[in-house]
């Protein structure tokens, strides 16, 4: 039989590249010596696009295969396909939620200790024979017993998280849009309400226009000098002027981000800081999650293509259509 043509316009984990290379026809776009030669050569045969989890699925990309139906998404955000576009042409698009939750939640868990208890300074002053040399490392000003955690989205991933925290006999309140059903932790409708009653924020919404620089210079002042932000979410969703600023002159404690505004070239200054932990977007990134995601991702096209109907759809392109 022959196999379905898809395009991968970007690198994808190496089980699920060898598991599509089995069921589909892939095209490898970052592979192909003249991409242009590429896209123009297959572009009428394909039909699904499959994403990794950085590259931009724009309206020019989506426009040059005329006869695509799905964009299969690697991950669980998909701010960076255009899905509004994507719905006028009828397309579906997936994504890859809940398989990731528990991985996600773990790492968080892990920069948030990180970043209060400056564990990465503790560790340096280890190998660099200071504790040899000078006796025992100071005790940090960070600690987790004398916290209230906020979290900014209390979604999927969020309520992993703050499953953990409560574990932790850390006491969790959060902020999103609406209150959500079946939990008891208190919600704040006002982020800005929610920021001055809490010293550390945990930030866990999607990209995107809606959650833009949604904390921002006033919700940082209003967190206070003892104040954390940990960033699991998008970058975008932080002022990121506003962080540096706040880190730079100590009207912030500390910060944990896995994630930036941009992406991965981040903005240097943070680099030059040390009351921030910086990790390189890889919440979700063990072997036996990534090969979760990508079977997931795999999943949604074989059902698409066997029997018309989409495992994962995003809400912007429901199943059935509406
Ligand atoms: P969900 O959709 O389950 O949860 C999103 C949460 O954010 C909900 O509580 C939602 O509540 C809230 N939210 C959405 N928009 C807004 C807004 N404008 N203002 C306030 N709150 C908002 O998503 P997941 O938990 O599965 O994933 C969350 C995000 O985590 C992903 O979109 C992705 O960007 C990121 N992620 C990062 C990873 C990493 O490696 N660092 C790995 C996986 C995901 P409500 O709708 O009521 O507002």
């Amino acid at each position: 039989m022959t196999k379905i043509d898809i395009v991968l316009p970007e690198k994808i984990f190496a089980g699920t590249r060898a598991t599509l290379e089995k069921e589909f026809a892939p095209h490898f776009l970052a592979e192909a010596a003249d991409r242009e030669a590429l896209i123009a050569q297959i572009a009428p045969r394909v039909r699904a696009i499959a994403r990794g989890n950085h590259i931009a699925i724009d309206r020019a990309l989506i426009d040059r295969f005329p006869n695509l139906e799905i964009i299969s998404v690697f991950g669980v955000g998909y701010d960076g396909v255009d899905v509004a576009y994507a719905r006028e042409r009828g397309l579906v698009v997936t994504n890859t939620p809940d398989v990731l939750n528990e991985e996600v939640a773990d790492y968080t868990i892990g920069l948030l200790v990180m970043t209060a208890r400056e564990l990465l300074r503790a560790e340096r002053y280890l190998r660099d024979g200071s504790w040899a040399r000078l006796g025992q490392f100071a005790p940090v000003p960070g600690s987790l017993r004398d916290r209230t955690v906020g979290m900014v989205g209390l979604g999927r991933i969020g309520l992993a998280i703050a499953r953990r925290l409560e574990a932790m006999r850390i006491p969790v309140v959060y902020h999103a849009r609406h209150a959500r059903a079946g939990v008891a932790y208190r919600y704040y409708a006002s982020l800005l309400e929610m920021a001055a009653d809490v010293d550390t924020l945990i930030v866990a919404v999607p990209g995107g226009a809606a959650t833009r620089h949604l904390v921002d210079a006033e919700i940082l002042a209003a967190l206070g000098r003892r104040g954390l932000v940990i960033n699991i979410g998008r970058g975008s969703a932080i002022d990121e002027e506003a962080l540096i600023r706040a880190l730079e002159t100590h009207a912030l404690q500390g910060a944990g981000l896995d994630v930036f505004a941009t992406e991965p070239a981040i903005d240097p200054r943070f680099l030059a800081l040390d009351n921030v932990v910086l990790l390189p977007h890889s919440g979700s990134a063990s072997q036996v999650t990534h090969g979760a995601m990508g079977q997931l991702l795999v999943d949604n096209l074989k059902s698409w293509f066997s029997s018309g109907r989409p495992l994962t759809p995003v809400p912007e392109t429901p199943w059935p259509r509406v």
